[in-house]
């Protein structure tokens, strides 16, 4: 799967963004826990370490708890305020705080008057909510008698809670790691093996987090099981010795694939502008114009700080067909059976624990993604997954989905065929591409997640057939 931009799902997120945009571009709902993201904000104050937000927002009443940890201690101020703009006076030791909150568009306005041994103070915060409901903004403006500042505070929707789920005796699945690929690791006396590394720095932290959880070993070994970013965006968070495998195919696909990469990233502030141009010239009226021309420029900001503070780790060990070994007394398989999902898809095997993770060959009650540009290959992938359902398996790890049994191997296979001979009888019917990406519906396929990426697994097979 190419990135997803959120760390939910697409059908969440549309939904999500929709719902963002339901309440009539008015009133926004910040209710939800917030997390302080440091490489997005500009604070003109000492950055804190860590800042969570938590609101619970009830149109017009609105509580608000915020905690800032500074050296390690943590300070918390809470209110409950009501967006009609009513007065509220709270007295803080020698200061006295005259809040007010009000609406100004979509924004909301947290207005305090401090006054404290004769003297006045004004702190203004404006908090905004992206498009799709996932970040959270406070423009925050204080004017003192000797003090004067301006911040931009960022803070990211607080990801569900990630578990370690066990696997097997010594292998964990990483459950709750929101569009990202599904992470595995193996624990030894030796040290840990970690399979795939997220969809994002952030998930990275958290992986090597999770880990620690379950012991006290080091991550030694990654094995990778492609090159998508939804596998890889993390690594930069792991340590920095720890030796990431791949598949030799997966050099070239990434050199290409950090190219696009920052062709993109230097296309992003231009069209950053530009959206900021075209917005200033809407003006305030033409709600339903600007409201998208304001997703679209949210989502330019997100992705062109994401790519801001990516770093693209390289494999440093890759292998051809198959790389055996034991760690820890545990032995491994890393096994590329020829282009599936990418023509850098391998399999990762714990034979000793009857447990494979299939990477993105796998997509457990999904649509999957064929990747035509890395070089997929859906003939090979059957064959692929014909070849692994003969090894000693009890639980498999799809690269998407839910933890599996051996029969989502046959699932996957008979979801291939299936698709290569729903485009076979297009292209005999001698419909065009752009015709069977619309009449290739997969009806016994229905209820599969990500229908979205159909059309494109459908192009990626057409292409293929023409070739064959
Ligand atoms: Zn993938």
């Amino acid at each position: 799967m190419k990135r997803q931009r959120c760390t939910l799902g697409p059908a969440v997120i549309f939904f999500l963004a929709v719902l963002a945009c339901a309440g009539a571009a008015d009133r926004p709902d910040f209710s939800g826990k917030w997390v302080f993201n440091a490489a997005r904000s500009k604070l003109q104050i000492p950055v804190p370490q860590s800042s969570t937000f938590l609101i619970e927002h009830r149109e017009p009443a609105f509580h608000l708890s915020r905690t800032h940890v500074y050296d390690g201690k943590g300070d918390t101020f809470a209110i409950d305020l009501s967006s009609d703009g009513r007065e509220r006076v709270i007295r803080e030791g020698p200061q006295v705080l005259h809040c007010r909150l009000y609406w100004e568009g979509t924004r909301l306005v947290f207005h305090t008057r401090i006054e404290m041994d004769g003297k006045e103070a004004l702190n203004v915060v404006q908090y905004e909510l992206s498009a799709d409901g996932l970040t959270f903004t406070a423009h925050e403006s204080f004017r003192g008698p000797k003090l004067k500042y301006d911040n931009v505070w960022v803070f990211d929707r607080a990801q569900p809670e990630v578990r370690a789920v066990p696997v097997s005796e010594k292998v964990f699945m990483l459950d709750g790691l929101a569009g990202a690929g599904n992470v595995a690791f193996l624990v030894t006396g030796e040290g840990v093996l970690v399979v795939d590394g997220g969809a994002s720095p952030a998930d990275g932290r958290v992986i090597c987090e999770k880990v620690r959880e379950k012991t006290d070993k080091p991550i030694r070994l990654v094995a990778l099981t492609h090159y998508h970013g939804d596998h890889i965006f993390g690594l930069q968070s792991f340590p920095a010795d720890a030796l990431v495998i791949a598949q030799q195919n997966m050099t070239k696909n990434i050199l290409r694939y950090t190219e696009r990469i920052q062709s993109e990233r230097q296309q992003l502030p231009a069209r950053i502008a530009a959206l900021e141009a075209a917005l200033g010239k809407l003006g305030r009226g033409k709600k339903v114009l600007r409201q998208k021309e304001e997703e679209d420029l949210a989502r330019a900001r997100e992705q062109y700080a994401f790519y801001q503070q990516l770093r693209i780790v390289q494999p440093h060990l890759t292998f051809d067909n198959k790389l055996s070994f034991r760690f820890g007394g545990e032995p491994v398989e890393i096994i590329h059976l020829g282009p599936a999902h990418t023509d850098d898809s391998s399999l990762v095997y714990f034979p000793g624990q009857k447990v494979i993770h299939m990477g993105d060959m796998l997509f457990n009650r999904h649509h999957p993604y064929i990747d035509r540009r890395a070089g997929s290959n859906t003939a090979n992938w059957i064959a692929a997954l014909q070849e692994a359902q003969n090894w000693p398996l009890e639980k498999v790890i799809p690269g998407h989905g839910p933890l599996a049994g051996k029969e989502a191997l046959a699932e996957q296979a008979r979801y291939l065929t299936d698709l290569r001979a729903a485009v076979s009888a297009a292209m005999q019917k001698g419909l065009t591409l752009e015709q069977a990406k619309k009449e290739v519906t997969l009806p016994a396929w229905l209820d599969l997640g990500f229908p979205g990426v159909l059309p494109m697994a459908v192009e990626a097979v057409y292409r293929e057939l023409e070739r064959e």
